[in-house]
């Protein structure tokens, strides 16, 4: 049996937030003081999460990705995933993690069953790091990457979020990195995630148009609209959290925001031409090689390329609530149901709802953009 959604799109992704907690403070995805933090009677127990993903898997599901807040500040995250990693009809089960705690997890996770890794790391500067992660340090992370290395997981991907002004001039410095050793960079366009409400509207006025971002024949998005007007999916919207002060507001995430096709540019003027690769566990990265590397480099451009049409994944919160759409603030809860006696059946046709409710495609050029959780809440 497989998951089909309303236009065709077969659904077998899910990605599981193990938890909304973290011991970075990102500065696009989490407020530097007072993080919003579910209760933690509220997030599932791992009890709840292994059930939930064994009947995801009967429903077809066969790729997982654990991910958070910070997957591995999860108490027991190893003994979890070995529980999970047994789960028969896993094809595919991955961790999105800021590796800060690899250098003693990567070896138990690897015998646990995780198979890969891809690790999220937005600056090779350690100065820099401070001001953009705020908590940790960037050796402990380089650290984080070789104990994965060593380890044997494969592939490792580095996911870096691109933002000018911040570290758009490390381009080049982490694109080099796919040069000599197999590592897959994956750079990341900045994605309107619950942006900050603590710029005045009054400001926002006007400055809709992302300058500098649509640059390129396929940019798509050249418009976001008041956050306040969204309505998708009115009927299971949350409430917008209230201004989370130390977070990227809404003006700057657009001023620091930069196109996959700038992003392109900027190494190719450097590096030469990047010539189109494939790599297995590709998922919507658009790929490429530069001349002689070992590894790969690759874009994810959710904002400015149409991606939508490919997706097929759903997003379990740590709190258990099913959601469609990354950039749509519905979903499904999971959590209540079970918590008060729902059958394996009916959590199954909650699965469905949530497909049939899964839209085409996001809609941020209508100004439709998320405001419901952060991506710390989200399992990105
Ligand atoms: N803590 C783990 C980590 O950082 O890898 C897993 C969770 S984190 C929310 C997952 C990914 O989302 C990271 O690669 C992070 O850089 C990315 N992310 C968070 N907020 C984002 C935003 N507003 N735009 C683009 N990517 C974002
Ligand atoms: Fe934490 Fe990951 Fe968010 Fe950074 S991106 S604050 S590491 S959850």
């Amino acid at each position: 049996m497989q998951l089909t959604d309303s236009f065709g799109r077969t659904i077998d992704y899910l990605r599981v937030s193990l938890t909304d907690r973290c011991n970075l403070r990102c500065i696009y995805c989490m407020p530097e003081e007072g993080a919003p933090i579910a209760p933690k009677d509220t997030l599932l127990t791992d009890e709840e999460l292994v059930r939930i993903m064994r009947i995801a898997v009967s429903l077809g599901m066969s790729k997982f990705r654990l991910t958070g807040g910070e997957p591995l500040v999860r108490p027991g995250v190893v003994k979890l995933t070995r529980e999970i990693a047994a789960l028969e009809g896993i094809q595919d089960l991955s961790l999105t993690t800021n590796a800060m705690l690899l250098g003693s997890l990567a070896g138990p996770l690897a015998d646990a069953g995780m198979m890969r890794l891809n690790i999220s790391l937005d600056t090779l500067k350690p100065e820099r790091f401070q001001l953009l992660a705020r908590r940790g340090n960037l050796q402990q992370v380089l650290d984080g990457i070789a104990a994965s290395q060593k380890a044997g997981m494969q592939p490792i991907k580095i996911n870096c979020v691109v933002m000018k002004g911040y570290n758009e001039d490390e381009l080049v410095d982490f694109a080099k990195l796919s040069l000599d050793s197999p590592l897959h960079i994956r750079f990341i366009e900045l994605m309107p995630i619950n942006w900050s409400e603590s710029t005045d509207t009054a400001a926002m006025q006007g400055f809709y148009s992302l300058s500098g971002a649509s640059t390129g024949q396929n940019d798509r998005i050249t418009l976001y609209a008041d956050i306040k007007d969204n309505k998708l999916n009115e009927a299971f919207r949350l409430p917008a959290l209230s201004d989370q002060k130390g977070m990227l507001n809404a003006v700057e995430m657009r001023r620091s925001f930069i196109s996959m096709t700038e992003m392109r540019k900027a190494i190719e003027s450097e590096l030469g031409v990047l010539t189109p690769a494939s790599l297995l566990t590709n998922g919507p990265a658009q790929t490429f090689h530069l001349q002689g590397g070992v590894g790969t480099v690759g874009f994810i451009s959710q904002i400015t390329q149409d991606m939508c049409k490919q997706c097929n994944r759903l997003r379990l919160t740590a709190d258990g609530f099913l959601r469609p759409c990354l950039m749509a603030d519905g979903e499904v809860d999971l959590r209540t149901p079970i918590r008060e006696g729902a059958s394996d059946e009916d959590i199954a046709d909650l699965f469905r709802l949530t497909v049939h409710h899964k839209p085409l495609e996001h809609r941020l050029e209508d100004g439709l953009a998320p405001i419901g959780r952060n991506m710390s809440q989200l399992g990105g």
